[in-house]
């Protein structure tokens, strides 16, 4: 019998078995369980915190507004990966996660809790008390964050994400919005902050500007409106008419003037009923289909100046404007192709012109010096002095107009279909209006700095437009397309619109106005409103920069003395995100920031190396504004690097949305198919690519890698427990010492991974390294174990190179289970833990090159790929003509493309008879192997074929009746076999063997 390779001793460990149908979530839970209980995750952060080498990355707050989706955990993923990665390394990290916190994100899920509508509504909170309700409600807003923060919290560690989970930053904190007080006051000394009065889109339900960085691609939805075609009559031309098309109906009332372009011609057509009207010649059969008569044509420009009468006209509001604005009001004018460039696609030529409700009108207007009629309330409600219009929404009501129209103004009405922008938090479409907001300038160079005392300093008179540019470019864009995605938003986005009125939950904007003599100024600190606080500091000390505590505080205008009060409005929530790699980097994440505390010591953090965010969206949000930020405090780019990635879609290729029934929150998603497996999905995926997510595909990886990483382990410990394997001490200069072909292979193929994936890593291409990984498990399983399964057990006799097949298997293993834990850390601890008995992998360091370089051998490699192709071609072969592997062949002959490469050594030849259960082989009718034909009788054959066939017979009766792998047998076997019965008992592991007609097992 087969005797034990080492003598048993007391130290010897059997390996846990392992389960072939494991429920790996559940093991994920054990795992988790452990690892914060024993203070795994404190010892990782810990490892490296005497290292110099530091690697920053910065996390991307997410909005902790909400439990995360499974598409949360694919950024998270990464966001993971190169820390543990960096960890085993041997770099010092921060691990900081962190969350978003203010903004109309979280004051709309606050407001539908509450059952609430409108601003009346929540500072209404506590009847007939506004600075308690808004105190309750910002109260509401914080309390909303740290519960969803914590929700998210523990769902990340779910997903195996190791951070400093008791220190993630929240953007509501003091440090964050002091310290965007920081850079608005470098802004305003550079002259840069002003306040613009102009036409802003904005929301009538969150009653504030929606800035032009929130209107994202994928908050514009399509909506059929109807537009209308409505005539004005020309003053002094009897029966003559222009003729407009609107999509926007309710902004009628604000018409001042229509605009026309020059160069075009424009034709005046005789309709019915004697009217005529003048339309650009070219849309003319457009509008009228049939039946027209074109009167004349004339160019544009013949038609600039004159005047008409409108719909409204009658409105005291519109009569007002009318009567202070005679020369200006409804006219013709002769556009700026640059502000409103006009079409013949569509409409009439005409272009009605509403000044205070839309961007383009506005411009022109300003440009034109033309007056305004403001129609709409901050909710879209018509204005009083609008007669019958007054107190009723323009929104969602355009029937008024329409309705009044259609008596004796509308040409035609028709459903319109376009894309349409609706409010990014609460989806209410949005309309125009006209405000005074608060701007930073993007082209303006800076004043001198007052404070500037070096005459000789040169001053760096770029704009923040122009400065923010040349930083975006010094940043390295993964994708590349990215940097010009960034810049295409640089070079045309208007000014940044950071003020957000009528809202409550927000960074307290420091600017404050004199209501006196409009001089304004900004506050950079809490020590300098503190120094000019002239009262109401006591009602604020204690409370946090927000509303309506922050408000108590008044400062004596430097101007003319006058007490004077914060801006009412809060801050853009992107300021907050954006002020992250100044705010939230400190020397153990809760002091007080580095920038200000020890700035050399921050400058080892920053510009971070990494951050990893979804694309869509950021270029005009998160990088946008940390770019900005960034510029304005140090010129300087905050990171330098940013990996993108795409947008996961349901796996019928379309958007996730629960009615669809194709999204999967995230713990569901973790509970059914494992978080493993998850972020085996999001590692291997191309970020550049959409994903598509979902259960079949999490199969489709788990049986595709995992199961087959799983079933190699699970070989492993089987065989080893049986053959009773004691981990020896060699080193893998010893291993090298393997004198089987197939050892020698496979470290050679693990060096060269493990090479691959290092570089892959610090490239920071995930996918690249995750398919080195996968072609590497299936070389292991599909070729190494498959063509050792003779070395093992009862299999074989060869005591050394068993023991070496062990010592070869275990090595890798174990340092592939290092490699893997950056990506799949649960099954890595499992397996780590249980070959090594050691506390957890996560402590590990990465496997040292130099001793992999040793066993690379690219030669060996390059042979055993071309034995692997005719392997491919010779069982081709078999299926061609019909001859299954299992019947044993004198000579197998076979076409390869591969010329026979002669240089392949004998033992790898011998390697290809195996796998091919043949004697000899013939390849292009050039290339023997061996060079001697081995000679061998078809009885001889087809006794082997017999014996295989039995063997394999035994083996599956065995399995059927749930035989342990050691579990012994009474046999019963054909006569024939009589002189192999030692040999099949050992095989089969009987204890008792017998002759009769059929195969037996008991
Ligand atoms: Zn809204
Ligand atoms: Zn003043």
């Amino acid at each position: 019998m087969f005797k034990p390779v080492h003598p048993v001793k007391s130290s010897l460990r059997e390996f846990n078995r392992v389960n072939a149908s494991e429920n790996f979530p559940e093991m994920e839970k054990k795992w988790l369980k452990h690892w914060y209980e024993k203070g795994i995750n404190k010892k990782y952060r810990e490892k490296n915190k005497n290292s110099k080498k530091y690697f920053s990355f910065l996390d991307g707050p997410i909005t902790a507004n909400n439990p995360m989706g499974v598409h949360h955990a694919w950024g998270r993923t990464y966001k993971d990966l190169w820390p543990r990665f960096y960890n085993l390394l041997g770099y010092k990290q921060r691990f900081q996660n962190g969350f978003d916190c203010q903004g109309l994100w979280v004051e709309v899920e606050v407001e539908k809790e509450l059952g609430l509508h409108s601003k009346k509504d929540i500072e209404n909170l506590i009847p007939g008390d506004t600075k308690a309700s808004i105190a309750k409600f910002v109260q509401l807003c914080k309390d909303r964050v740290l519960k969803f923060s914590k929700i998210q919290t523990e769902q990340s560690k779910r997903l195996g994400y190791f951070a400093d989970w008791d220190h993630s930053y929240f953007t509501m904190s003091d440090e964050n919005n002091y310290m965007i007080w920081k850079f608005l006051k470098k802004c305003y000394e550079y002259g840069w902050i002003y306040k613009g009065h102009e036409s802003v889109p904005w929301c009538p339900r969150c009653e504030t500007a929606i800035s032009q960085h929130e209107m994202l691609t994928e908050d514009y939805k399509e909506l059929v409106h109807q537009s209308v075609y409505f005539k004005l009559p020309i003053i002094g031309r009897e029966n003559e008419n222009l003729l407009v098309w609107t999509t926007t109906p309710w902004t009628i009332p604000a018409n001042i003037a229509v605009a026309i372009e020059a160069t075009f011609d424009y034709s005046l057509v005789q309709g019915n009923a004697n009217q005529k009207f003048w339309v650009a010649k070219e849309l003319v059969k457009m509008v009228f289909k049939e039946n027209y008569k074109i009167l004349k044509t004339v160019k544009g420009s013949d038609l600039v100046g004159l005047k008409y009468t409108a719909p409204f006209d009658n409105l005291p509001k519109v009569k007002e404007v009318a009567d202070k604005n005679s020369e200006k009001f409804h006219i013709v004018f002769a556009t700026d192709k640059n502000i409103l460039p006009i079409t013949t696609t569509e409409g009439t030529g005409m272009v009605h012109t509403a000044v205070s409700a839309g961007v383009e009108d506005f411009k022109m207007g300003k440009k034109l010096g033309l007056p305004m009629i403001p129609v709409i309330e901050d909710n879209a409600d018509y204005m009083s002095g609008l007669g019958f219009l007054s107190g009723k929404n323009a929104k969602k009501h355009p029937e008024i107009i329409l309705d009044y129209l259609k008596k004796d103004w509308a040409f035609a009405v028709v459903a319109y279909k376009h894309r349409y922008p609706a409010c990014w938090r609460c989806k209410t479409e949005l309309v125009w209006k006209v405000e005074d907001e608060w701007y930073i300038a993007m082209d303006r160079s800076p004043l001198r700095s007052q404070k500037s005392k070096v005459k000789s300093q040169k001053l760096n008179t770029k704009t923040l437009r122009e400065r923010m540019i040349k930083v975006a470019k010094k940043i390295k864009w993964m994708p590349e397309f990215g940097l010009d995605r960034e810049l295409d938003w640089l070079k045309n986005m208007h000014d940044w619109l950071i003020s957000k009125k009528n809202r409550y939950w927000g960074l307290a904007l420091p600017i404050y106005e004199c209501s006196k003599c409009h001089n304004f100024e900004v506050i950079g600190s809490k020590e300098e409103l503190k120094k000019r606080t002239v009262s109401g500091w006591e009602e604020f000390e204690g409370h946090s920069p927000h509303k309506p505590f922050i408000d108590e505080v008044k400062i004596k205008c430097q101007k003319c003395g006058e007490s004077i009060s914060r801006t009412n409005d809060v801050g853009n929530p992107w300021l907050d995100a954006g002020i992250v790699p100044y705010s939230t980097i400190s020397k153990d994440n809760h002091s007080q920031p580095l920038y200000i505390e020890n700035k050399e010591e921050w400058k080892k953090w920053f510009p971070v190396d990494l951050i990893t965010e979804s694309f869509p969206g950021q270029f005009k949000n998160w990088f946008y504004a940390m770019i900005a930020e960034s510029t304005v405090l140090e010129n300087e780019p905050p990171f330098k690097r940013v990996l993108g990635f795409g947008t996961q879609l349901g796996e019928d290729g379309r958007p996730m949305h629960k009615s669809w029934g194709n999204a999967i929150e995230f713990s569901e998603g973790a509970d059914k198919i494992g978080v493993d497996v998850m972020r085996w999905m999001f590692t291997r995926h191309n970020p550049a690519d959409n994903m598509l997510f979902g259960y079949k595909k999490a199969d489709e990886v788990r049986r595709q890698f995992y199961l087959m990483l799983w079933n190699t382990y699970k070989f492993f410990v089987e065989y080893a427990n049986l053959d009773k394997f004691i981990v020896g001490k060699k080193n893998f200069c010893s291993l090298q010492n393997s004198k089987n072909v197939l050892d020698k292979w496979i470290l050679s193929r693990f060096a060269s991974t493990a090479l691959s994936v290092e570089k892959n890593l610090k490239e920071f291409s995930a996918k690249d390294a995750a398919l080195e990984i996968e072609k590497f498990v299936s070389d292991l399983s599909t070729w190494f174990i498959r063509r050792s399964r003779d070395r093992v057990w009862v299999n074989s006799e060869n005591v050394e190179d068993k023991n070496n097949f062990y010592e070869t298997l275990y090595y890798i293993l174990v340092n592939l289970s290092i490699i893997i834990s950056p990506f799949i850390p649960f099954v890595a601890e499992e397996i780590y833990t249980n070959l090594t008995g050691k506390e957890s992998v996560n402590l590990e360091n990465w496997p040292l090159i130099n001793e992999k370089l040793k066993m690379k051998n690219e030669k060996l490699e390059g042979e055993m790929n071309t034995a692997r192709k005719i392997v491919e071609a010779g069982q081709a072969e078999r299926k061609l003509t019909g001859v299954k592997v299992r019947i044993p062949l004198s000579n197998l002959s076979v076409k390869s493309e591969i010329a026979a490469n002669l240089t392949v050594s004998d033992e790898v030849w011998d390697v290809v008879l195996k796998e091919l259960n043949i004697k000899n082989i013939t390849i292009n009718n050039d290339f023997h192997y061996p060079k001697k034909e081995v000679k061998v009788t078809e009885k001889q054959l087809q006794k082997e074929g017999r014996l295989r066939e039995l063997i394999r017979e035994i083996q599956s009766q065995r399995k059927l009746k749930g035989l342990k792998t050691d579990e012994k047998i009474n046999l019963t076997i054909p006569k024939e076999f009589e002189s192999e019965t030692e040999s099949i008992g050992k095989r089969v592991l009987a204890k008792n063997i017998r002759f009769g007609d059929k195969v037996e097992v008991q």
